[in-house]
């Protein structure tokens, strides 16, 4: 799994990380420390007024809203790799592709057309920046 934040982009803003900032994650979403004090900021606005402001999109530009696509698709793409990292992982451990698939609710043969090829390649072929892979 890759834990670097210089690697991984804020999941909200879309800012890339950088060595030193701040950024939490989980499941393949990461937030920056800026969006998280904004969010504080907002959950606790709304505790004290009981008012939601709009969605931010209501307000946005054609060129914003087409500005935020990219960092949209690279969101995706982060947790496609987090997921792909995460079969790897359960791979490790040998656990079965039945096993891959069941979670999802895919069929084994899915679970191995989706992930076989990049979870069995060597590290660095697929681009991820992997843990450990198995022999399983
Ligand atoms: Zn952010």
């Amino acid at each position: 799994m890759d834990a670097v934040t210089s690697r991984q982009s804020c999941s909200f803003c879309g800012e890339p990380g950088r060595d030193g900032g701040e950024m939490a994650g989980g499941l393949g979403a990461f937030i920056c420390g800026s969006c998280l004090d904004h969010f504080a900021g907002v959950f606790a606005e709304l505790r004290r007024t009981g008012r939601e402001d709009p969605p931010p999109w209501h307000s946005m530009s054609d060129a914003d809203l087409l500005g935020k696509l990219p960092l949209i698709a690279r969101t995706g793409a982060q947790v496609d790799r987090f997921l792909v990292d995460w079969v790897r992982l359960v791979r490790s451990r040998g656990l079965s592709w039945a096993q891959v698939g069941g979670a999802l609710g895919i069929s084994r043969q899915a679970a191995w057309e989706r992930f076989a090829r990049q979870v069995e390649a060597p590290s660095g072929d697929d681009g991820l920046h992997a843990v450990e892979a198995g022999s399983a």
